[in-house]
């Protein structure tokens, strides 16, 4: 048997109703914000990753499923959202529309990782991005709607930790400060460390190994090196924050793993899913339209990864709607009572109403076993008695109490029971 790729999932079809609802509380939370849907490709060329992204990350230095086509170019599956919607912004001249430009995205996303609970290959996230503004109102919009869904999904337990990792000017003398901490330690710190002493020590903060976290735990802290536009745009996003109601802590060991990030950066974190608790991230990235060679464009957006979204839902017992099942199932007998059935089943559905019969030619018990497990809100057996009357006895399977009704009437009778 061919098995599944190492990293990847399938949703059964007893499951997919919970992605529908993460995936509909996506969408309703954008039009609430009026954020648009954009789609772009799954793989675009490895360059705008490699310069999107930036070569200091994790993700472009060993993370990406990159390979030639049979054109002999190198392209890569998309390992985030976000490189994609700048080149499309940039591509089709879309500074010169009304800004902001708010758009939003649900994409897999691919990344060469260590699978493990909440760490896929392949994964999912819903992401939005808000172009064209520089104030902090644009953050704090980003926070709120990313607030607002976890809040549809019926996440509460979520902690949202904010920073501020300044700007190219403050960013400098911070990195200084960083490069004198980190001298002396550099001989217990791992090879990648010692590369991104040179390159990005910023990136320093968020190694995973163990020796270098505890290193890093005592580096300064980027909030004392803002400079004074930075300091005075991260109080105001705070202070937007506040008279929205949302609780956050101020956490200065965020820096967030993708090298554009400037100013704000945020996550939202809970603790009820292991080690890989941040469910959604996010910050400004104003460099990052300029760096790809469009016109400089101020940016901020964030990620949710809906499959720890998933994980995190049920591991907490966050209660999912029901998933839909069929207002009736019309069960046959012969082969003139099972063609009624399928008739009918037909006429039921042009109206509208989700209707089931039988496709297996079972027996009439293993008929009524499966409508029942399938969950039919009303059942009605066709027998020769039936077909002869024109009406068929439909039972309502919450209380087993049944009404005679003519085959013409059915449709009628289940919309206005609200059966459907
Ligand atoms: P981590 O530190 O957990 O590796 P990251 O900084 O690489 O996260 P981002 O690139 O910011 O993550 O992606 C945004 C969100 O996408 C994450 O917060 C997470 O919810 C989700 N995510 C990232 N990588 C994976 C993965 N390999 N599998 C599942 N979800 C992921
Ligand atoms: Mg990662």
């Amino acid at each position: 048997m061919i098995s599944i790729p190492k990293g990847t999932k399938d949703v059964l079809p007893s499951q997919a109703y919970k992605w529908h609802y993460i995936e509909d509380c996506a969408r309703r939370t954008a039009e609430q914000f009026n954020i648009f849907e954009v789609r772009t490709p799954v793989f675009e060329h490895t360059e705008l990753f490699a310069r999107g992204v930036g070569d200091t990350t994790d993700i472009v230095n060993k993370e990406m499923y990159t390979f030639l086509d049979k054109g002999g170019r190198s392209v890569t599956l998309k390992p985030e959202g976000t490189a994609g919607v700048a080149r499309m912004f940039i591509e089709n001249g879309l500074a010169s529309s009304p800004l902001p430009m708010k758009a939003f995205y649900i994409t897999p996303c691919f990344r060469y990782e260590r699978p493990q609970a909440g760490r896929l290959r392949q994964f999912h996230q819903f992401g939005v991005e808000i172009y064209g503004s520089a104030a902090p109102a644009a953050d704090a919009e980003a926070i709120c709607a990313a607030s607002t869904f976890l809040k549809k999904l019926g996440i509460t337990n979520t902690e949202l930790a904010i920073n501020s990792i300044g700007c190219k000017s403050c960013r400098a003398q911070y990195n200084a400060a960083l490069r004198e901490y980190f001298r002396p330690h550099l001989a217990e710190m791992c090879p990648t460390c010692n590369e991104r002493f040179n390159k990005n020590p910023l990136r320093m903060l968020d190694c995973k190994e163990e020796a270098c976290k505890k290193i890093a735990s005592g580096a300064p802290k980027i909030i004392d090196y803002l400079c004074p536009d930075c300091a005075a745009h991260f109080e105001a996003v705070k202070a937007m924050l506040d008279a929205q109601g949302i609780d956050y802590i101020v956490d200065p060991g965020i820096v967030r793993g993708l090298d554009y990030y400037t100013r704000t950066v945020f996550e939202f974190v809970s603790t009820a899913i292991g080690a890989q608790g941040t469910v959604c991230a996010g910050g400004r990235y104003d460099g990052l339209i300029a760096e790809l060679g469009g016109p400089s464009t101020p940016a901020v957006g964030f990620a949710a990864g809906l499959e720890r979204l998933l994980l995190l839902m049920e591991n907490t017992g966050v209660a999912f709607p029901a998933p839909p099942v069929p207002a009736i199932y019309l069960a046959g007998m012969d082969s003139q009572t099972r063609a009624k059935a399928f008739a009918l089943t037909g006429e039921l559905r042009e109206a509208g109403v989700p209707a089931e019969c039988d496709l297996m030619e079972r027996s009439l018990k293993a008929q009524l076993k499966y409508a029942d497990k399938s969950g039919a809100k009303y059942v009605a057996v066709i027998g020769s008695d039936e077909l002869a009357e024109g009406a068929v006895n439909v039972k309502k399977m919450s209380d087993g109490s049944t009404d005679k009704v003519p085959f013409e009437g059915l449709i009628n009778y289940i919309t206005s029971q609200g059966g459907n």
